[in-house]
């Protein structure tokens, strides 16, 4: 019965021969057939257990040799390998036997000798060693090289070792591995991992030290002295030997490399940013080696804090609404406020929006920050009134993500209905940048929240393109003017020439202008001057938390 049997595993490419071999064997024993090195390590690797191996011709000069080594250098040293020669040269095993072979015979194959020798060898089977035992915690199963903790501690030895050397830390991932196992199978995707494995090797092996290993699935790493014409070399090697496994998928590497300009970081660290790195040119065509940028490098981290909080903080209400109060300039008096948001974060303390708005437009949370801003604004104003208090109207903000919803204008008549808030009490700011990228949509939003009856400020005019030109097409009721324009000194400037134009055609248009962003009095004047009404700044007031806002403005105490 076959699980009595002992098994042997015939290593040899020309097929006839591999058949006549197995002819003399299969009577006694179970037999596998390899007719690779690659081959043989896969079946073995894969869980193929193996009582001996019959090594017999691979072909290319030397492949023997250093199957035989990979072998004895790896964690089945214990198998005995059994070498068939092919002539009777002097001292004919020698060489084998040197590179870790049990025994040998030479052709012409005399079977009772090839029975004798194997039956010895299969009865040698060997406990295995404390070598084997650490050879196997400290390396990857299917390929052999180091493994993750082993390549670590390795890197920071060698670091540690060469404090005068430039190091840069290596990742490489096969895009689209996964899929290529699901269409490949697993088997042909370990033989890639073991190609690719060979090829890490061969690359990172030239260095006088290097260190590298397999860290998991498709991911390899390498730390190296840092050279850059020869890592772009290496790439290259790369891309080149991926190509070759497989003519009928594209198989191409990403890189990522982090030049160890902090060799006191912890390695782990090291292997993020390489993989920082690497992410800039994941999915990118014909891009494949990405390094990491310490300055991105930190807002990647900040970002990705960012976006594993935000949930929590809108349950929390961590987020908290300021109100910044805009000003008729004529008489210094008050004429309603902007609502803007803050993060009251419990680590970082109060966040100004410029750090989390951007991330949450790119990831869509914006919508939801919004509504949660239009809701708290409405459930004020309802407070209020009920105080019995005579309003000025709040401006929120409607970001481009909320403008592109086709629903906007019934959800925002939705909330004032359902808070009883009077429509002229809640003005929306939709900026121009939005218009800018997609006029069309913006139009027709623009178009369906007028005829809800809200009023709509173009908020930032002027830091687009097409600025002017809009003007004619997009029907807003008040222009709110980016306070880039101020920006240029004191003295009269090309900004200031523009902005009277400006301000001189949204009065000969009809449109109320404010222009926000007013530090100084000088300006207040000037802008007094050319026939601006509103103003928002910092000269007048800063945005304020709701307690303050309501006791200065609202309840004037
Ligand atoms: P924005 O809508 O243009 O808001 C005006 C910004 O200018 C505010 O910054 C305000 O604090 C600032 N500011 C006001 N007066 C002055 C001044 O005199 N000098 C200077 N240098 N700055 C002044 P903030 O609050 O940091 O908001 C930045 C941006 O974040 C806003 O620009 C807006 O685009 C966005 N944002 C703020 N709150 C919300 C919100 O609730 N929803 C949405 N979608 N976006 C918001
Ligand atoms: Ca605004
Ligand atoms: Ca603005």
């Amino acid at each position: 019965m076959d699980e009595y049997r002992k098994t042997i595993m015939v290593v040899e490419s020309r097929p006839g021969e591999r058949e006549a071999v197995k002819k003399i064997l299969s009577e006694e024993y179970k037999v596998l057939e390899a007719g690779s090195a690659g081959d043989a390590m896969l079946q073995i690797s894969c869980g193929s257990m193996v009582d001996a191996i019959l090594l017999g011709n691979l072909q290319q000069d030397g492949r023997e040799v250093g199957f035989l080594d990979k072998i004895h250098n790896s964690g089945y040293a214990s198998i005995p390998v059994l070498v068939i020669l092919e002539d009777a040269k002097e001292d004919p095993g020698l060489e084998a036997l040197d590179h870790g072979a049990w025994d040998y015979v030479t052709r012409p194959i005399r079977v009772k000798t090839l029975r004798n020798r194997l039956d010895r060898a299969v009865r040698h089977c060997r406990i295995p060693s404390y070598e084997g035992l650490l050879y196997m915690s400290e390396r990857d199963r299917l390929t052999g090289l180091y493994n993750r903790e082993k390549m670590f501690a390795e890197t920071r030895r060698m670091i540690d070792r060469h404090m005068d050397t430039l190091f840069v830390f290596l990742r490489f991932d096969i895009d689209r591995f996964r899929l290529y196992n699901a269409v490949f199978g697993e088997l042909r995707g370990d033989k890639l991992l073991i190609t690719m494995a060979e090829i890490i090797e061969g690359i990172a092996g030239c260095f006088e030290f290097s260190t590298y290993g397999r860290i998991n699935a498709d991911t390899f790493c390498i730390c190296e002295p840092y050279d850059c014409e020869r890592l772009h070399m290496q790439v290259q090697m790369v891309k080149e030997g991926l190509a070759g496994f497989e003519k009928n998928y594209l198989l191409e590497p990403t890189v990522g490399a982090y030049i160890v300009e902090e060799p006191d970081l912890a390695v782990e660290e090291m292997y993020i940013r390489a993989f920082i790195g690497s992410k800039k040119c994941k999915n990118k065509f014909a891009s494949y080696l990405g390094f990491y940028d310490m300055d991105e490098g930190i807002r990647e981290v900040e970002e990705a804090a960012i976006v594993s909080s935000m949930q929590t903080a809108m349950d929390e209400e961590q987020f908290v609404v300021y109100f910044q109060p805009k000003f008729d300039i004529a008489n210094d008096r008050d004429i309603g406020a902007e609502a803007l948001v803050r993060w009251k974060h419990p680590d970082t303390g109060l966040m100004p929006p410029k750090h989390f708005i951007p991330i949450f437009e790119k990831n869509g949370f914006i919508s939801r920050l919004d509504y949660y801003v239009w809701e708290h604004v409405c459930q004020l104003i309802h407070k209020w009134l009920g105080d019995g208090i005579c309003l000025d109207p709040i401006t929120v903000n409607i970001s481009r993500i909320s403008l592109y919803n086709p629903r906007l204008a019934d959800i925002l008549s939705g909330l004032i209905e359902q808070y009883g808030v009077p429509i002229g009490l809640l003005n929306l700011e939709i900026t121009e940048s939005a218009y800018v990228s997609d006029p069309e949509l913006i139009q027709e939003a623009v178009r369906k929240l007028h005829q809800a009856g809200f009023i709509l400020l173009m908020d930032d005019f002027g830091s687009g393109y097409s600025s002017l030109n809009m003007l004619k097409d997009i029907d807003v009721d008040v222009l709110k003017i980016d306070m880039q324009f101020l920006s240029g000194g004191e003295s009269p400037g090309k900004g200031k020439i523009i902005l009277e134009s400006v301000i001189q055609m949204a009065n000969n248009l009809g449109m109320p202008v404010i222009m926000e962003g007013v530090e100084t009095q000088e300006q207040k004047r000037f802008l007094y001057k050319i026939g601006c009404n509103y103003v928002q700044g910092y000269y007048y007031a800063r945005p304020m938390p709701q307690e303050e806002y309501e006791k200065k403005y609202i309840y004037r105490l």
